[in-house]
């Protein structure tokens, strides 16, 4: 077969008598005239060429110019940050590898050997993990805190505080944290408020907009939406703070895969419509549990009885997807519950569109003994739910029918 001219377009070089090797690396993509693409184009490309070693040198410099090294940024991970600062009501944002990645980022860009945090006292297991090893490999110590009490916080202060760490919602229990009463003192004190917001999502609470400095998120829970993709973004209340983790997160090998920040951006899409779903469910099987004669107790910040329900009533547009309750039965119903249950599934995690349960006393809590359980307000039979978006009468009849083997 005689072979053909190379396409001169298909290539920059100049020499036409290409050898096929050649040709098979120098892929060109189609130049887009006249029209872009509707979606947000997935940019899978470790580096990005140049044709003036003075633009090069020039993008070197900082998060802001052009594209140099998808460590440092990638058009498909920036489309993913810029959508979630917009959410947010931050100046900039920072996408990561995982939801940890973001908080180690922004920790570790905040604190020094011998700083002091308050955070609160109901932390995710990771963060808290975190933070012992902060403490036991940097000297920064920790002080925990409720949710609700600013006098706590003021009572915590030490020279050296730096950070205080909070979660709007918190696990498994739904404790909602006063965020504006306990930031006003950070604040006073000049101490860096950061808020978890993973369980709330920038649809139901804006930290930035009660005095927050950083949000951090896993977008693998509500923002990505889908159980499909692990990720993480921090949001910034002003660029200097954004540039500061930018440069530790580049360091620390923590950025977001352009593919992952892709699926999630496919996912935020539609997080308004979700979120709302899975709220409804959440309170239609929050009333229902509450009048089931096997629950002793439903925690959800939705039902009037729950200890924190006027804050949540002042803080949030909605009541989020997550509750738990208590079996009377205790940890027995507990366990029968969880393996009783078809349509819902056993897994950890939160934020998918499909139901998950889980017993904390046996699994994600299986290391505190019953006092440190009762002190996180855990009870042995407590189940905690992570609602989808099935059709509620669908997952209330899988929960009645695992309920009835728990009487
Ligand atoms: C899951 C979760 C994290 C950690 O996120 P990963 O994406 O798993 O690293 C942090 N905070 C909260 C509240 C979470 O639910």
């Amino acid at each position: 077969m005689p072979s053909r001219p190379a396409a001169d377009d298909a290539v920059r070089s100049p020499i036409r008598a290409l050898h096929q090797e050649t040709r098979a690396v120098h892929v060109a993509a189609a130049e887009l005239v006249g029209c872009r693409p509707l979606s947000v184009p997935l940019y899978q490309t470790s580096s990005f060429a140049f044709d003036d070693p003075a633009a090069l040198a020039e993008a070197m410099s900082g998060p802001d110019g052009a594209f140099v090294y998808t460590r440092r940024g990638n058009p498909t991970v920036r489309a993913l940050e810029n959508t979630v600062a917009a959410l947010e009501g931050g100046a900039a944002a920072l996408a990561t590898a995982s939801g940890m990645g973001a908080i180690s980022s922004v920790l570790l860009s905040l604190l020094r050997s011998g700083d002091h945090v308050i955070a609160q006292r109901c932390l995710y297991g990771g963060t808290f993990a975190l933070f012992g090893e902060l403490a036991e490999r940097f000297g920064i110590e920790v002080s925990h805190v409720g949710g609700q009490d600013p006098d706590e916080v003021r009572r915590a202060l030490r020279p050296r505080s730096r950070v205080l760490y909070l979660e709007t919602i918190a696990n498994p229990m739904t404790q909602v944290c006063d965020l504006p009463a306990l930031i006003d003192v950070g604040r006073a004190h000049g101490l860096i408020s950061v808020v978890d917001n993973s369980f709330a999502s920038p649809l139901l609470c804006r930290p930035l907009e009660h005095g927050a400095d950083v949000v951090v998120h896993s977008t693998t829970k509500y923002l990505g939406g889908h159980s499909d993709v692990l990720g993480g973004v921090a949001v910034f209340a002003t660029e200097e703070q954004h540039l500061a983790t930018w440069s530790r997160a580049v360091e620390l090998g923590a950025s977001a895969d352009p593919f992952a920040a892709w699926l999630t951006i496919r996912g935020l899409q539609t997080l308004p419509l979700r979120m709302r779903a899975h709220c409804a469910n959440a309170e239609f099987l929050a009333h229902r549990l509450a009048a089931h004669p096997a629950v002793r107790a439903v925690h959800w910040p939705g039902l009037s009885d729950h200890p924190d329900h006027l804050v949540a009533k002042r803080l949030l547009a909605g009541y989020g997807g997550v509750l738990a309750f208590d079996l009377a039965g205790g940890r027995g119903a507990g366990q029968m519950f969880i393996s009783s249950v078809e349509l819902a599934s056993l897994a950890v995690s939160l934020g998918g569109v499909e139901t998950l349960v889980l017993h904390p006393a046996s699994t994600s809590h299986r290391e505190l003994d019953e006092v440190s359980l009762r002190a996180a307000g855990i009870g042995p039979g407590t189940v905690r739910v992570a609602v989808g978006l099935e059709h509620r009468d669908d997952l209330w009849r899988d929960f009645e029918q695992a309920l009835a083997r728990c009487a």
